[in-house]
């Protein structure tokens, strides 16, 4: 029998486990880690199952024809030289994800910038934590989700989570929260918000006036923490400007949430000793995501929360190296180190590390939607190699995005299975999963966490790394520029971010075995890492927290004669993101077999829905299908549909392309719909 100590393959708590395996039986238990304190969810007890998935890639495919590994990459080189010649460089696009290992991340934004030598690199974190980044960089100079140990929460009184259902997104976290009393600000009364002692149930799309509200009542009432707004905070006088412009019975008016509640959950906030405000997507993406996420920034910040022993803001990471993959070069804009790619200083390092010329380095490039949008038109690469992604699922406007993905010359997709994505490509390059590969993540709290193989990849099956190598080589790059062992890239990684705001050049893998908790910055061999940033100052220069001045908007599409409700997105316990890994477990498809839509009854009444019978959910943009469920509890002018789902089940079909303007998120958590019931044929 093998065992190995290593985390799950699936969310950003990246839980402790132990798999073993006796006979080729692979089998999982949780471990005693932090996070997770011997407990997994649903998800995580069956991963195993992943590994004997019946319809694992075995073969690289060139348009549907198994071939050799040799064929398969000299034809995507040839391809990519091709496109290059006659388009340029940003000809090809490089699309990858926020699961992917730390050290895949790195080398393909690497692998793009010069082996191909395109600015069009984006990737699926942009879809998920695009807002809370732009919005902690702005307020405290960096950006960790958590800036503390996710173990703190245990003692905390009084927890707010904006836009989080983590009673099923990440059920073993619930336990940290055992202690606090809970405020959850959500338009549905998810399981989360059910065990909450306060629900703030806002209209979809109005948590920024409702955080200015709550802004409005801690000023008015006295509640601000003065010494702590004068001592570490800048740019009070323009948010309290702005927020006296909130006061509670206009926000009752636009967000119906009544006044009482409001005041309520400022009381709570204010009166507690340990107090923490937590953001999740539900309130990020948004098309004013990034200011919604400063409006909680604000309110915390003038309460005094943030960088203080026991009490803490942060942002709840989804993707499993969702911190990770947006520190290491794979975003549009970044260099590794979480370094900004227009910085001439850390294009100046990061081409030092590399051995080339920082005028070389090309980019800013285009945003995840922007990039898949323009994809096969006049302007955007007729070319994108997809790495740890299901875009024909999990992009708004799927239809949309299906159709440019199919306007390409090239799509090729490295994938473990034949996702939605994967059926559309030119060529499929079946690579390892989590228990066949070694690596690091980054856990939400900033902490870098060891991946362990447990077992050989079947035959034919090719690491990431091994891929992106055997291009670059074929596209003239040197061999030595890119690694195939992931502890060779990881020592690499860790000079390319020395000095940067992720610093990990602190961390090597011998520490990490040997059981130390790292969290980054780690600037040095004998640093300790930083488990809790901000209690003497925060990243900014002058060591102050800065307020940013926002104000409500409107979500970009109202609900209106045609299409009189909202709808919202968003996860169900049994399936992660878009459903490629879950939806091939049968215990969790069991538990969540098909798209559905949670209505209210007299919004199903009035539409002529009946409870469990299929519904269209119709948008501008397009029409879903999902099959009812009246839940008594939603708000009457709001439905639910879980995004996990393929084909005409995709909630993706009916969602706005609205852009932020500070994080480029699209608004995934709010559109106009209308609902009928679904003609028989
Ligand atoms: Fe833990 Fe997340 Fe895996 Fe569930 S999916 S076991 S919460 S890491």
């Amino acid at each position: 029998m093998s065992e190995v100590d290593t985390h799950c393959p699936y969310c950003a708590l990246q839980c402790g486990t132990r798999l073993s395996d006796e006979d080729g039986v692979v089998t999982v238990a949780p471990t005693d880690f932090p996070v997770n304190q011997g407990g997994l969810c649903q998800k995580g007890w069956t991963a195993p199952t992943l590994l004997s998935a019946p319809d694992r890639l075995r073969h690289p495919l060139v348009r549907g024809e198994e071939v050799d590994w040799d064929t398969a990459l000299d034809f995507v080189a040839t391809e990519l030289r091709r496109i290059s010649d006659v388009h340029g460089p940003d000809g090809i696009g490089v699309f990858g994800g926020g699961g992917l290992t730390n050290e895949k991340a790195y080398l393909l934004g690497k692998f793009a910038r010069l082996a191909v030598g395109t600015s069009q690199i984006d990737y699926n974190g942009r879809f998920c934590m695009s807002s809370a980044a732009a919005a902690g960089t702005a307020a405290f100079g960096v950006d960790r989700g958590l800036p503390f140990p996710v173990t703190d929460l245990g003692r905390a009184d009084v927890v707010m989570l904006a836009g989080a259902n983590v009673s099923e997104t990440m059920p073993p976290f619930v336990k940290h929260l055992d202690r606090a009393d809970l405020i959850v600000v959500d338009p549905r009364r998810s399981p989360t918000a059910a065990r909450a002692a306060l629900h703030l149930q806002p209209a979809p799309g109005t948590d920024l006036a409702l955080a200015l509200g709550l802004l409005h009542i801690a000023i008015v009432d006295g509640r601000c923490d003065e010494d702590y707004v004068r001592d570490r905070t800048t740019g009070f006088a323009d948010a309290r400007r702005l927020a006296m412009t909130w006061w509670p019975e206009r926000v009752e008016l636009v967000t119906g949430v009544p006044v009482a509640t409001q005041r309520a959950a400022v009381t709570m906030l204010a009166d507690a000793r340990r107090a923490y405000v937590l953001t999740g997507r539900g309130a990020e993406q948004h098309s004013k995501g990034a200011d919604t996420v400063s409006a909680f920034i604000n309110l915390a910040l003038a309460l005094g929360i943030p960088g203080r022993l026991g009490s803490g803001f942060g942002c709840l990471t989804g993707q499993g190296n969702g911190q990770g993959g947006r520190e290491h070069g794979q975003k549009a804009d970044q260099l590794p180190g979480y370094r900004m790619i227009t910085d001439p200083a850390a294009r100046e390092h990061v081409a030092r590390v590399w051995g080339v010329s920082p005028d070389s380095l090309p980019g800013p490039g285009r945003s995840a939607y922007e990039l898949l949008d323009a994809l096969g038109t006049e302007s955007g690469p007729k070319a994108l190699l997809v790495f740890g992604s299901n875009p024909v699922v999990s992009a708004p406007h799927a239809a949309r995005i299906t159709d440019r993905l199919s306007a390409l010359d090239l799509l090729v997709v490295a994938d473990l299975v034949p996702s939605e994505t994967a059926r559309r490509a030119d060529v499929v390059l079946p690579v390892t999963q989590w228990a066949e590969e070694e690596g690091t993540m980054t856990n939400l709290e900033g902490r870098v966490l060891r991946r362990k193989r447990l077992r050989m990849p079947p035959a034919g099956v090719r690491s990431d790394l091994e891929i992106l190598h055997g291009l670059a080589v074929r596209l003239g790059a040197p061999a030595a520029g890119y690694p195939t062992a992931p502890r060779e890239v990881f020592e690499e990684l860790r000079h390319a971010s020395a000095g940067g705001k992720a610093d990990y050049s602190g961390i090597t893998y011998e520490r990490l075995d040997a059981g130390e908790a790292l969290h980054w910055p780690c600037p040095r061999p004998d640093h300790p890492g930083t488990p809790r940033l901000f209690l003497d100052r925060f990243a900014h220069p002058d060591g102050r927290a800065r307020f940013v001045p926002v104000d409500h908007r409107d979500a970009a599409e109202l609900p209106g004669p045609d299409y009189p409700y909202h709808a919202t997105t968003g996860r169900v316990l049994a399936h992660y993101q878009s459903g490629a890994q879950t939806r091939r477990v049968d215990e969790l498809n069991e538990a969540a077999p098909e798209p559905f839509v949670e209505v209210h009854p007299d919004t199903a009444a009035r539409s002529g829905l009946r409870d469990r019978e299929l519904a269209v959910v119709s948008s501008v943009r397009g029409s879903t299908v999902a099959r009812v469920r009246l839940v008594a509890t939603l708000r009457q002018d709001t439905v639910f549909l879980p995004f996990h789902f393929p084909g005409a089940g995709r909630a993706n079909l009916i969602t706005n392309t609205a852009l932020d303007p500070r994080s480029r998120m699209p608004e995934f958590k709010v559109c106009a719909v209308r609902l009928e019931p679904l003609a028989e044929s």
